[in-house]
């Protein structure tokens, strides 16, 4: 309990000393902590790397896919076109076979006409037969003969008669016949041509339907590599923000040996005085009595406030969090528009400075498309590392692996990157910065605005 009191003590007492010293006590964190911390982020670095090797991996397959994709729309191309003039092929065939049909027709009329004819011969054959008077029949015609060589005649002619009658009734039936199986035999080639239209119209839907989807699935595919070269720009950052932030723990591990030393050497120093002290006092035990002091001081933070058009920077306070500027918070954390709000917004108008909310490393001061000019600082807080970043800075006044003490200018707000007027975007993660940022915390919790 005393020793612990004693090293509480000492912490607050170097805590006062780190600003004044510019050694921050940010480092109090043990050094096996911070050696954990630097092997935790070696390790998120090659997961990162992972990550990138694997979406570069997933971006040359879909493009591989996409090369297919665009084999198979070729092919489907040349299938279609290939059809369409078999298309207009089996159409001319078709309007060939309706001419055919036509002149068929017109031979029929042709031919019909000449059976009408043929019919009307027969007719006044028979009309001629029966002039003689009532029935007449070819008997009648020959017994009527008034001689021999008459009988003989009309015999002749009669045989005649009949053979003509009998060779156009022959004539007849051939030209009907030959004419139908004319007429069934083009249009069953007119049915064929269409079922094979009919077909290649089917055909032709079907190719249509396959481009259709090749080309659906050649969007998707381009959409996908966007995305993952998109991942990529991420994985890329984020592996720029981890391996900084290795090196701002190694600095800050540095710095806490040398820390560690100093307080030692002024133990050993502080020993050996009061060693000589004790021995002073012994000599002077024998004197009457003695007479303690004790003594307290107190500081107060000084703040001084001027209204101008350059706001001044924000006093510092006493907690273990400084506020990052002057403003008012114009987003609070969390859920915000469909997402998640990481930090939180502070807008001012004016030149408002922008300072680090606890002395720290500056881990990274770049400007990214989305945060705009962005300043992270890697802090050791009691043994715990926090990460502040403070991003849309009009101007940036640190760099990297710079150490900063609390209240310290790190730029000014500004509005660039993905920002829509100006104001400060303040986030705190509880551990090292990511990606994910799956370690933000709400910052409101930890100071006072
Ligand atoms: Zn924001």
């Amino acid at each position: 309990m005393h020793r612990n009191k004693i090293i509480a003590m000492s912490a607050t007492i170097i805590l006062g000393l780190g600003s004044l010293l510019a050694v921050p006590s940010a480092y109090a964190e043990s050094l096996q902590d911070m050696k954990d911390k630097k092997i935790t982020i070696q390790e998120k670095r090659t997961d990162v790397q992972t990550n990138i090797n694997e979406t570069e991996t997933k971006i040359k397959n879909l493009q591989s896919q996409q090369l297919t994709v665009e084999e198979q729309l070729d092919q489907l191309e040349k299938n279609m076109t290939a059809n369409a003039n078999k298309i207009i092929e089996k159409t001319a065939e078709i309007n060939k076979t309706n001419a055919e049909i036509e002149s068929l027709k017109a031979e029929i009329v042709v031919l019909k006409d000449r059976i009408a004819k043929r019919n009307e011969l027969l007719k006044e054959r028979a009309v001629s037969y029966q002039e003689g008077g009532g029935n007449l029949n070819y008997l009648e015609v020959l017994l009527g003969a008034s001689s021999f060589s008459e009988f003989i005649d009309r015999v002749s002619a009669v045989a005649t008669i009949v053979e003509a009658d009998q060779d156009i009734i022959k004539q007849h039936e051939q030209d009907k016949k030959s004419l139908e199986e004319a007429q069934s035999a083009v249009e069953k080639k007119k049915s064929d041509l269409e079922k094979m239209l009919a077909e290649l119209t089917n055909i032709k839907q079907q190719l249509q339907v396959q481009k259709n989807q090749q080309e659906v699935l050649l969007a998707e595919l381009h959409k996908q590599k966007e995305h993952a070269e998109h991942d990529i720009v991420g994985f890329e950052e984020e592996a720029a923000n981890l391996k900084a932030q290795e090196t701002a723990v190694a600095q800050a591990i540095q710095l806490e040996q040398k820390r560690l030393a100093d307080m030692e050497a002024a133990r050993k120093k502080a020993a050996a005085e009061k060693a000589a002290a004790a021995a002073a006092a012994k000599k002077k035990q024998a004197a009457i009595s003695s007479s303690g002091s004790g003594s307290g001081s107190s500081s107060g933070s000084s703040s001084s406030s001027s209204s101008n058009a350059a706001v001044s920077a924000p006093a510092v306070s006493s907690g273990t969090f400084n506020r990052p500027s002057a403003g008012y918070v114009s987003s609070g954390f969390g859920g915000r528009w469909g997402k998640s709000h990481n930090g939180i917004d502070i807008a001012a108008s004016g030149t408002v400075p922008v300072v680090a909310t606890a002395d720290g490393v500056v881990i990274r001061a770049y400007t990214s498309s989305s945060y705009g000019n962005v300043v992270m600082v890697s802090h050791s807080i009691n043994g715990q590392t926090f990460t502040s970043l403070y991003a849309h800075l009009n101007s940036m006044s640190v760099s990297a692996g710079q150490v900063v003490s609390k209240g310290q200018q790190v730029g000014y707000m500004g509005n660039t990157g993905h920002s829509y007027g100006q104001h400060l975007h303040f986030e705190l993660h509880k551990g090292a910065w990511n990606a994910a940022k799956s370690n933000a915390v709400n910052p409101l919790n930890y100071l006072s605005m």
